[in-house]
């Protein structure tokens, strides 16, 4: 009977409305599936960590369809300020439509990464699903077939880590001393060396959430000062 309790009072993350985007739409943008959901059911597990955080900041690198971003932007509304990257310019049109559609404001700024971003340990929550896929170095730098910039959502260049490492490679001078980090990984990346890597510069992670997804096993982790 608790357990039942427990379960009714346990917030909800909204999912939210993208009824605005079609077909055409997804040409150029990635289509949210079950990676980008396992996302959203790991954060709204974490709703209470998070909400104790009080993140002032957040930053999801990588918005595609603005789905997680603006689902935190809403969650926290205007205690907080959610910017968001992609290098993708579509993905930075559509995450502004999605915040707009879902009436919350999401700031996303087209750039590799958080390069063009200042931000001297003063983001409080950060968001990436990457583009885990294994793939080539080269695949990971040829321009997508017809000029699209699809092939950016997934290729992820040697163990699908060569994105996510340039990341990971100075989270320490980009997450305050409160911060939370949320990261999607397949197997293939090898989640318990990010974690060893991780370690060295200061952070704990975990997994909090995973799903056997056709041959994938996506998993979320969650990385925290420590
Ligand atoms: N966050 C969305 C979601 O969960 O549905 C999209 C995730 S998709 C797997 C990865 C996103 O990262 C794509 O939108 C892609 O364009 C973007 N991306 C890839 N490489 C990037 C880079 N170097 N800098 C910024 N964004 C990048």
């Amino acid at each position: 009977m608790e357990a039942v309790q427990k379960t009714i009072d346990q917030e909800l993350l909204e999912t939210p409305d993208l009824s605005h985007l079609n077909a055409s739409d997804y040409d150029h943008v990635y289509e949210p599936r079950e990676d980008s959901f396992l996302f959203l059911d790991a954060l709204e597990k974490d709703i209470n960590l998070i909400r104790l955080v009080k993140p002032s900041l957040c930053l999801e690198v990588g918005s595609g369809s603005g789905v997680i971003s603006t689902a935190i932007a809403r969650l926290l509304g205007s205690s907080s300020y959610t910017i968001a990257t992609d290098l993708n310019p579509f993905a930075c049109q559509v995450t502004h439509q999605t915040a707009e559609a879902n009436k919350c404001h999401v700031s996303c700024i087209q750039m590799d990464l958080d390069s063009m971003l200042r931000m001297n340990n003063s983001i409080d929550l950060l968001l990436f699903n990457p583009p885990y896929v294994v793939t080539t170095s080269e695949e990971l730098k040829q321009p997508g077939v017809d000029g699209s910039f699809l092939h950016l959502a997934w290729a992820g260049g040697v163990r699908g880590r060569e994105v996510t490492d340039r990341l990971l490679n100075h989270i320490d001078q980009l997450l305050s001393h409160k911060s939370l980090f949320y990261l999607v990984v397949i197997k293939e990346n090898d989640p318990d060396e990010i974690s060893k890597a991780m370690a060295l510069q200061g952070f704990k992670g975990e997994i909090i959430a995973s799903r056997k997804v056709r041959n994938e096993m996506l998993s979320v982790m969650r990385f925290q000062r420590g």
